[in-house]
């Protein structure tokens, strides 16, 4: 009997009426034979509503001690949408049963607030499937070695349900969210945005690496590491729609780059507005001055991502990198108690306003002029670039972040990803 995988998102959890639909879909899949794991999100609002709480209460302090407490109050979400899922579904007449990450267990490392899945012990899923039950397993949270609750960063249910696909060798993993697919780009910013049938795991892994929120990357990391066959589709087609025509809507994420894909040069583009810039202004252009400014960043735990270092000036030169915004005043910190007095008492600046925007698409490895054509894109629109940086199958820019909608509108339209590929 196949065994599929569901997970829905906060909006398609996010009312008593949302998970009565939901409940209802499920009994769908269920009656047609299939064996079913459901992964909820909290619903929507709940997981800001309770870490504001927890602000409240707490402004400044972001220590390992409150951390723990933050992972406990945030998994409350996942827990309640899991319970009142497995209600509804009782009142379908179809017996279902909730477990939290604990329960299963789903073990995690201990880095709280963005843990990482370390394994998944399917055994008493798989005797509950036995038994002819729905099980619902709470999306987005897990638990360390020591039995404490983590959770894995938000978008985090996402990764949940594959990690828990590829546990159980599920036939199939489907996500559910409030779009129909993946798009060219955020369609509630560029309204043209054009549904993709597929797209490649590799444009997907960059897409939410770079900021599309609609896949959290780890989720995609995991479909890849252990081929699980993976879908996004919407929560909000009539529940009651054909099953094969649900079955084969949306975008299905491929591994194999088969004869019906699109051809496009540019598939997609990402933008991403939680990143601040930090710039080392006349800092000792010698061997090893990277290592000094970042060895103490990376070491406070602050990922880094774009790096810049201009051409030296009379023996000094600039030296600007960007990091998550959150971490921005802690980087800031970081620097003068740690760096600064170590390269020549250099100048901070820093700009927490910018934004990265990129296009992506394997068929940038075998064309050339794709990025000029972005910069003249962005040049014609009198945008400066900040900083650049590019692999073999993306380019980014950074920019100012008040011009973000406007880049991302005029690359779509510049690489014509309104229209289908001929
Ligand atoms: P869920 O609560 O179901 O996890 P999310 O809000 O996390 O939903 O992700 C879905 C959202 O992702 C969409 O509403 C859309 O605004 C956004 N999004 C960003 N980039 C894309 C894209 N390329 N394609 C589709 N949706 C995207
Ligand atoms: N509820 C969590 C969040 O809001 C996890 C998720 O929705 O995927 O980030
Ligand atoms: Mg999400």
């Amino acid at each position: 009997m196949a065994l599929i995988v569901h997970k829905y998102g906060g909006t398609s959890m996010g009312s008593t009426e949302r998970i009565r639909d939901v409940a209802k879909r499920v009994a769908k899949w269920m009656r047609a034979g299939y064996q079913m794991v459901v992964v909820p999100s909290a619903m929507s609002g709940e997981t800001n509503r309770l870490l504001g709480l927890a602000k409240e209460l707490s402004p400044l302090a972001v220590t390992p001690a409150v951390t723990r407490e933050l992972d406990i109050v945030a998994a409350a979400g996942e827990q309640v949408s899991a319970g009142l899922l497995a209600i509804a579904l009782h009142a379908e007449g179809v017996p279902a049963v909730s477990y939290a990450g604990w329960q299963v267990p789903i073990k995690t490392d201990a880095t709280y607030t963005k843990a990482r899945i370390e394994s998944i012990d399917g055994a008493r899923v798989h005797a509950e499937l036995a038994a002819g039950k729905v099980v619902i397993i709470t999306g987005f949270q897990g638990v360390d070695s020591g039995g404490n609750i983590t959770t894995l960063g938000r978008g985090g249910s996402d990764t949940s349900a594959v990690a828990v696909a590829a546990a159980l060798k599920a036939d199939e993993c489907l996500i559910y969210t409030d779009v129909d697919g993946v798009y060219t780009t955020d369609p509630r910013i560029v309204p043209e945005a054009r549904r993709l049938a597929s797209i490649s795991f590799e444009e997907m892994l960059e897409m939410a690496s770079l900021g599309s929120k609609v896949l959290q990357i780890r989720s995609v990391e995991f479909a890849g590491k252990y081929r699980v066959p993976l879908r996004v589709l919407s929560s909000f087609t009539p529940w009651d729609i054909a099953l094969g025509e649900e079955a084969q809507s949306g975008t299905l994420i491929t591994f194999e780059e088969d004869a019906n894909m699109e051809q496009a040069i540019v598939s997609g583009i990402a933008f991403n507005r939680d990143e601040a810039k930090i710039s080392l202004l006349g800092v000792p252009d010698q061997p090893g001055i990277a290592y000094k400014i970042l060895g103490p960043v990376a070491d406070a735990n602050i990922d880094i991502d774009v790096i810049i270092q201009n051409l030296s000036h009379d023996g000094r030169t600039d030296f600007s990198f960007t990091v998550h915004r959150n971490d921005y005043a802690r980087t800031l910190e970081v620097l003068k108690a740690q760096v600064l007095a170590h390269v020549g008492d250099a100048n901070v600046v820093g700009d927490p306003k910018i934004c990265k925007v990129s296009i992506v698409g394997i068929g940038m490895r075998s064309h050339v002029g794709v990025a000029s054509k972005m910069f003249r894109t962005l040049s014609e629109e009198s945008i400066n670039i900040q900083m650049i940086t590019t692999s073999e199958i993306k380019t980014s820019v950074v920019i100012d972040e008040k011009y973000m909608e406007l880049a991302v509108r005029a690359l779509h339209k510049a690489f014509g990803l309104e229209q289908a590929p001929a």
